[in-house]
């Protein structure tokens, strides 16, 4: 069975922030659930940016899950790539990188990219002096 991957921006109405949404879609729906940032706090409005992965039909499901709930959300439709072939570890980009998706290997010096961590700010793309750090957008 192929698992598919998004990420996305939930947005809690300040009714829902105290709600188990995110487990009922782990539990219900049987998607990995992974928190990448969040903002949420009791009878407030809360944001949450996170990845989901499951099968195509439990993600659709998952989604229409939080729009019965009120949940508004954003998919990401870009990823941020790596030129490995061009980067010479300056380690620059790292200095900028809120999330430590980017980091310098001490022993090697030499720069890794957890794809996980992402937050797709773009500060790496804008930063990086050869260009190494690239947005890619689906359609
Ligand atoms: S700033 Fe660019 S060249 Fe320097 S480590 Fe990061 S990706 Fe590599
Ligand atoms: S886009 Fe932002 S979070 Fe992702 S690697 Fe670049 S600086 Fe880090």
């Amino acid at each position: 069975m192929q698992l598919q991957k998004i990420k996305l921006f939930m947005y809690f109405p300040p009714e829902k922030t105290d709600k188990p949404i995110t487990y009922r879609l782990v539990k219900d729906y049987d998607l990995m659930f992974n928190i990448l940032q969040a903002q949420i706090q009791p009878n407030k409005k809360g944001r949450l940016m996170a990845e989901l992965e499951g099968t195509a039909e439990n993600i659709e499901k998952g989604l229409q899950y939080l729009k019965e709930q009120g949940v508004q959300y954003r998919i990401f439709n870009k990823n941020i790539i790596w030129h490995e072939e061009k980067c010479v570890h300056c380690g620059a980009c790292t200095a900028v990188c809120p999330s430590r998706a980017l980091s310098m290997d001490r022993n090697e010096w030499k720069l890794t990219f957890d794809h996980s961590k992402c937050l797709i700010c773009e500060l790496c793309v804008k930063t990086c002096p050869l260009n190494a750090m690239d947005v890619n957008i689906f359609l």
